[in-house]
């Protein structure tokens, strides 16, 4: 979907949002639970979120810092999934969508090597003119994506929750 601003050769050399610290564990790829019930089919192991939805176990290494690996991620080749597997918080990362202070936020990460100069403001232009009711429409099906914000990332847009978050936890 982002591919307008840039491509997977980008991705290739920096695989930031395809490893996770255990401090950044909470940003493992939301998965609906269909996908979820899908993946646990073919034996992948799963965890589910307090506030709804699952996502890949992390294998952190006991008493060591280093990063773990999506169970997805070719170190060679990136990401193994199809289009059709991939979680959809993978098809439009550097965005997410957050709650911050009652209002629903698109958010653009900050530190994404790939967004530097111009770029930045063309992911927000594509955010805000193109890709916006498509990430309304995922957030108004599965209200329990919606994270809570982070600093990290830099507000593109603003508006109302869907109607359906109210029902939700917050701390998940
Ligand atoms: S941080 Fe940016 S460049 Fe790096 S893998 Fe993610 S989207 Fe690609
Ligand atoms: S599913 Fe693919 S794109 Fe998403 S975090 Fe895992 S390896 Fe990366």
């Amino acid at each position: 979907m982002l591919k307008k601003v840039f491509g997977p050769s980008d991705c290739a050399k920096c695989r930031l949002c395809c490893n996770f610290h255990r401090e950044s564990a909470w940003e493992t790829p939301f998965l609906t639970d269909e996908q979820a019930a899908r993946f646990e089919t073919d034996g992948v192991e799963i965890v589910r979120r307090e506030r709804g939805g699952a996502s890949f176990a992390l294998r952190f290494v006991d008493g060591c810092d280093e990063p773990a690996n999506c169970p997805f991620l070719d170190p060679a080749r990136g990401c193994s999934l199809s289009d059709e597997l991939k979680p959809f918080e993978c098809k439009v990362w550097p965005l997410r969508t957050m709650e911050k202070d009652g209002r629903l936020v698109v958010g653009r990460y900050r530190n994404c090597p790939a967004l530097a100069g111009e770029k930045a403001s063309a992911l927000d232009r594509l955010a805000t003119e193109e890709l916006l009711p498509t990430l309304l429409a995922f957030v108004a099906e599965h209200p329990e994506s919606i994270r809570p914000f982070s600093p990290l990332y830099e507000v593109c847009w603003e508006g109302d929750l869907p109607s359906s978050f109210g029902a939700l936890s917050v701390n998940g």
